[in-house]
């Protein structure tokens, strides 16, 4: 194959499908074109030390790519954004003219969720862009009272620093509990306590009706003093460019990946927060939001796109760092699987494993980072394990195994 590979939207995904196409051979065009004016960056320090850094006239914390794009020779294109894709002719549209590819990769993550009638509303904050992390920093310096909509993943990273900094902060959450969408009530229950000993005020089952200036309105008619509002409550796959190209997008608008993370349309291939793709090993389509994935899926399109036959099945993982806890989470459970817990979940560090006939499907870790070490190497084979030695938290993982 010769000619230019395109890569549309330059966050995690789509730099490291630029590195890893240079790193398997290919010596033809890599155009990299991403929106954001900025060089790329890595967004999970954006809800953790950019928040903080900075301060006290400390250097602000540089989360740029180390990769030397010019050195690699790829085109980097930022500032630009994609408004359609041409796949009869073979080319993008972007404000700043057409571009030409002999190969696409999509890479344009996904998009913060807003709250109804907020948008662009001042004091109304998502937290997904250094842009956004930006204009954050001030808020936090100045100790504001906030108001975080969402007691997700971001929505906790936030509140962590925000108190930190000194801020007054309550999380409203429509939910029952802290992480629902993700995680059952008997693993969420300890999560509760972690608000609380750090002076955050958690409001569960609790829905904003309205946002007005300096308040959040609630669905009961209370209002909420705030001086800034942070909403986190989730992210959509930025795919509405694609609208008319043939592209398969689903009800959510992910992109339809096949397990060679193809899309439906001829040399255009899709990775990271934007598309899904079918598992087999979990039996079912994900659409995994997290760094992993951004930077594994890259390998595997990378070698497809050159003539490999490579599926893309992982053993999705992530982690959090929460009010002093660091998270992780690995393979994919479901309501139906076998809970073991492993620890106290009262103390600092416990973990929790599912178990499916026996078989090990997903693992939690708080604070236990030796259990995440090993239970990544287990699930990659679904192994047996002895559920009375694996809640021994004294009996390394790997020793649980039967
Ligand atoms: P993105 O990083 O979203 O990059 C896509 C890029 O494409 C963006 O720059 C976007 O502006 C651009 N783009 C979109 N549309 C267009 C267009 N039409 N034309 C041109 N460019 C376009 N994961 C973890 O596992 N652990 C964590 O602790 C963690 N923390 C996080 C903290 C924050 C604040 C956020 C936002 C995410 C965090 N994540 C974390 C998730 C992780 O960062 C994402 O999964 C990862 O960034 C996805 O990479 P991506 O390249 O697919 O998408």
């Amino acid at each position: 194959m010769t000619g230019n590979v395109v890569i549309v939207g330059a966050g995690m995904a789509g730099v490291r499908t630029a590195v890893e196409l240079r790193g398997q051979g290919w010596r033809g065009g890599v155009t990299l074109v991403g929106d954001e004016p900025h060089p790329p960056y890595d967004r999970p320090p954006l809800s953790k030390t950019v928040l903080l850094g900075g301060r006290d006239g400390d250097a602000p914390v540089d989360v740029r790519f180390d990769v030397d794009f010019a050195g690699l020779g790829v085109e980097l294109r930022p500032g630009v954004r994609a408004e359609s894709l041409r796949s009869g002719s073979k080319e993008i549209v972007t404000g700043q003219g057409t571009v030409p590819y002999d190969r696409l990769v999509l890479a344009t993550g996904a998009y913060p969720v807003q709250l109804p009638g907020t948008a662009g509303l001042p004091g109304v904050h998502s937290l997904r862009t250094l842009d956004d992390a930006a204009a954050l920093r001030p808020v936090l310096a100045a100790r504001q009272r906030i108001v975080v909509v969402g007691a997700g993943w971001i929505g906790a990273e936030f509140a962590t620093a925000a108190r930190q900094a000194g801020c007054e902060v309550t999380v409203v959450e429509a939910a029952d509990r802290p992480l629902a969408a993700v995680l059952p009530a008997s693993v969420t229950a300890p999560m509760r306590g972690w608000y609380e000993e750090a002076g955050v005020e958690l409001r569960t089952g609790t829905r904003v009706a309205a946002v007005e200036p300096g308040a959040v309105v609630l669905a009961d008619g209370s209002r909420l003093p705030a001086a800034a509002v942070v909403v986190g409550i989730g992210a959509r796959p930025a795919n509405g460019w694609l609208a008319g190209s043939g592209v398969a997008v689903d009800a959510d608008g992910a992109v339809l990946a096949d397990d060679r993370l193809r899309t439906s349309v001829e040399d255009v291939y899709a990775v990271g927060d934007c598309a899904s793709f079918p598992s087999a090993r979990y039996g079912r389509r994900l659409l995994v939001h997290h760094w992993d994935n951004a930077v594994q899926g890259p390998r595997t399109a990378a070698a497809n796109l050159l003539g490999g036959d490579q599926p893309y099945d992982p053993v999705p993982y992530f982690w959090s760092e929460q009010f002093g806890r660091f998270v992780q989470y690995a393979g994919h459970h479901t309501d139906a699987d076998t809970m073991v817990p492993r620890g106290d979940p009262a103390g600092p560090a416990w973990s929790v494993l599912w178990l499916r006939d026996g078989l090990l499907t997903a693992v939690l870790a708080v604070g236990r980072p030796r259990d995440m070490a090993q239970a990544r190497k287990l699930l990659g084979g679904s192994p047996a394990v002895d559920p009375e030695r694996a809640a021994d938290p004294a009996v390394p993982l790997r020793s649980a195994v039967r």
